[in-house]
């Protein structure tokens, strides 16, 4: 039985998890029973509580989790990384705590509007967030501007503990490119083709999206690594499936 802690101190029981999955010949299931064999447990989200979290779903927008670590840093160092503070902290300021993390401004009016929302509508607390039906406070976060879909999702599960899948480039680039899924798919069916085929489990949608973000980092980069990659046995007979619009 595998231990992991989580960046909550709540201790997950991870072996489980292969248990309570039904056999079923599905490739997401065996996707996520191989990858978590070969790479184990991944830990997520690297953050210390579920504001940061959300923060940082915010911040990873279209750049890379080393620039979000050190706008963060500076964040905490200025001792501004609470609701309360943000909220109340003019968005010129928040940008120049966030430079690092790339589109600054933008991020910092996104991010004031999340604050906004978060501090207005649930007094700042998280407890009061997870009380609310998973699709209706989905529906609310996607109202806020600047959140779409990868950003509501990344905040649903790893902020608020919600079961709701996160679907990113990497698990768009991994499905297409083994032919799952053709190339051009939309986020909702894939999340909809991921999650057709798990039980509907936070724990199991955290550590998934870890693991193909793990695989996605270090393999399936715009020039794959396949012959290195996890995956690589599950590639089709024929190799790996080309994007034809591309
Ligand atoms: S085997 Fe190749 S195509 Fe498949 S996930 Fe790995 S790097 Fe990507």
């Amino acid at each position: 039985m595998t231990f992991i802690k989580t960046p909550f101190g709540i201790t997950l029981f991870l072996s489980v998890l292969c248990v309570k999955i039904p056999c079923m010949p599905h490739t997401a299931q065996q996707v996520y029973r191989h990858l978590f064999k070969s790479l184990g447990p991944q830990g997520w989200w690297p953050g210390d509580s579920p504001f940061e979290v959300m923060v940082g779903a915010v911040l990873v927008q279209n750049t890379s989790w080393k620039g979000v670590e050190r706008a963060i840093k500076n964040l905490k160092q200025a001792k501004v990384l609470t609701a309360r503070k943000l909220y109340a902290l003019p968005t010129e300021e928040l940008s120049e705590f966030i430079r690092t993390a790339g589109y600054f401004r933008i991020k910092a009016k996104r991010l004031h509007n999340l604050v906004k929302f978060f501090v207005e509508r649930y007094r700042g607390s998280v407890a009061a967030m997870r009380k609310v039906d998973t699709q209706e406070l989905r529906a609310q976060l996607l109202a806020v501007n600047g959140i779409g879909p990868e950003t509501a999702d990344s905040i649903l599960l790893y902020a608020v503990g919600k079961p709701v899948m996160v679907v990113d480039t990497y698990t768009h680039r991994i499905f297409a490119r083994h032919g799952w899924v053709p190339h051009g798919t939309a986020y909702h069916p894939l999340q909809a083709h991921l999650t057709g085929q798990l039980p509907i489990d936070a724990i199991v949608y955290n550590e998934f999206h870890a693991l193909l973000v793990h695989v996605g980092h270090h393999y399936c980069s715009p020039v794959p690594r396949c012959e290195s990659c996890p995956l690589r046995q599950m590639l089709p007979a024929s190799g790996m499936v080309l994007d034809e619009c591309r």
